[in-house]
């Protein structure tokens, strides 16, 4: 059986490995011209969970991201005023003790890419998808060059602006942009780095914006700020240098408790006015052989921290899915019965989580005081269980004799 792929970030290079593994060949398209690993300086960090880590485990690639990730145990979450507000686990660790990994996203992408072309998976850049049609027997992908393939199923993993989503359903939601903006960057070498708890995310729910800190092994500390604001105009982001940006965030964390300021105003930008968009609620998840997976299906606010990790339990549930299923079609069925309320569940996280920053500008202190409550009794260890606790394989269930 052969798999077409749309896109090559996190979910398209991780979907056809394992589709390899159970045993569908698969043939990865990703518009950008160059390899992801070329682009390393696109984008922040992010932390992929110990669900998500189970899903690279699944894949044989966990070895891989352990020599890219700094592990991380603790989000030890601050007020403006410097008071702690709670401390969350980053979920339980896998078996073998490997806690969540915070890495750079362009440095998962790359590996993961990298994988796959060396277990002989091709990896096309600069191929383009306008549109995809199916039928009983086969679909098709047009590329931009106009240039048709055929396979037996295609796989849109094509982000949150996704083509493929309009071909399963031309009426299918649009991407939701969630009022936060995002930035990210990293200071190196830094004293800061000591003051820092270290494996541990601190955030602080600042009076004008968000920020998550994260010390590295390294002596160094990659970070990142959520500024609630109106949407960013290309014109705008085009318009503003980065040393323009990194004094309005220097700025907009002056008011603040801890070390949000001193480590912007001493560091290097490395994603500058990005949009954080979600998508809550797609109805028509798959038609005829056509499926989507990772953002492209379900983009929880990049506030949830569960992103990457849905991606990635995604390409291990799908290749389940079709290894277990008499059709294409039954496969993408199993599919959605698997994961719909898994997934819906964790977008409304992040939307909730999303909207915990964008209200922190007012009533600071009884704000504060509220989210004292919600840390102790709300958004505990064991209340984060069911979303980092969960864990996908690809071995098969064994099958339970009639005795
Ligand atoms: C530039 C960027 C930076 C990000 N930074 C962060 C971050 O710092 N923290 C965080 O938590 N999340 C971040 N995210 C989101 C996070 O990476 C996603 O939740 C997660 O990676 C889901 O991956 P995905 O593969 O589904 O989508 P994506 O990572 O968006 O990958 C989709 C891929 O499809 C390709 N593509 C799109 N359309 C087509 C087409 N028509 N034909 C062929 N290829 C196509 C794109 O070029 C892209 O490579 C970022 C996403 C992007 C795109």
């Amino acid at each position: 059986m052969k798999a077409l792929v749309v896109g090559g970030g996190i979910a398209g290079p991780a979907t056809a490995l394992a589709l390899q593994q159970v045993g569908i060949d698969a043939l990865v398209l990703e518009s950008h011209l160059e390899s992801r690993g070329a682009g390393d300086q696109v984008g922040s960090y992010f932390t992929v969970a110990p669900n998500g880590l189970s899903a690279l485990e699944a894949i044989g690639t966990l070895e891989l991201a352990r020599g890219i990730g700094s592990s991380t145990r603790t989000n030890l979450m601050f007020g403006a005023t410097g008071k702690l507000l709670g401390r969350v686990t980053a979920g339980t660790p896998l078996a073998d003790g490997t806690p969540a990994l915070t890495m750079k996203r362009s440095h998962l992408g790359r590996l993961l890419g990298d994988e796959a072309r060396s277990r002989g998976i091709e990896v096309r850049q600069g191929a383009r998808v306008v549109s995809v049609a199916t039928d009983a027997g086969a679909a098709v992908a047009t590329l931009a060059d106009g240039s048709e393939l055929s396979a037996d199923l295609v796989v849109g993993a094509d982000g949150v602006h996704s083509t493929v989503r309009r071909a399963v359903d031309p009426g299918a939601p649009g991407a939701r942009y969630v009022g936060l903006t995002n930035f990210g960057g990293i200071t190196r070498g830094t004293a800061l780095a000591s003051e820092l708890a270290p494996e541990s995310w601190h955030f602080v729910f600042g009076r004008r914006s968000f920020f998550g800190a994260h010390p590295t092994p390294a002596g160094d500390v990659v970070w990142f700020v959520n500024v609630p604001r109106p949407e960013i105009a290309p014109a705008e982001r085009a318009g503003t240098t980065p040393e323009e940006w990194r004094d309005r965030l220097a700025r907009l964390a002056e008011d603040d408790a801890g070390p949000a300021r001193a480590l912007i105003e001493a560091g290097e930008l490395e994603l500058a006015g990005d949009n954080t968009y979600d998508l809550p609620h797609v109805p028509t998840w798959h038609r005829g052989r056509i499926a989507l997976v990772g953002d492209a299906l379900h983009a929880p606010s990049p506030s949830s921290g569960q992103g990457a990790s849905m991606a990635l339990e995604d390409a291990v549930e799908l290749a389940a899915s079709l290894r277990d299923a008499g059709s294409v079609p039954e496969g993408f069925a199993r599919f959605e019965a698997r994961r719909r309320a898994r997934v819906e569940k964790i977008v409304k996280v992040g939307a909730r989580s999303s909207s915990a920053k964008i209200s922190g500008r007012v009533g600071r202190v009884p704000l504060e005081a509220m989210m004292r409550v919600v840390f102790r009794y709300a958004v505990t260890d064991r209340s984060q269980e069911w979303m980092t606790g969960h864990r996908v394989t690809l071995q098969a269930a064994p099958s339970l004799g009639r005795g």
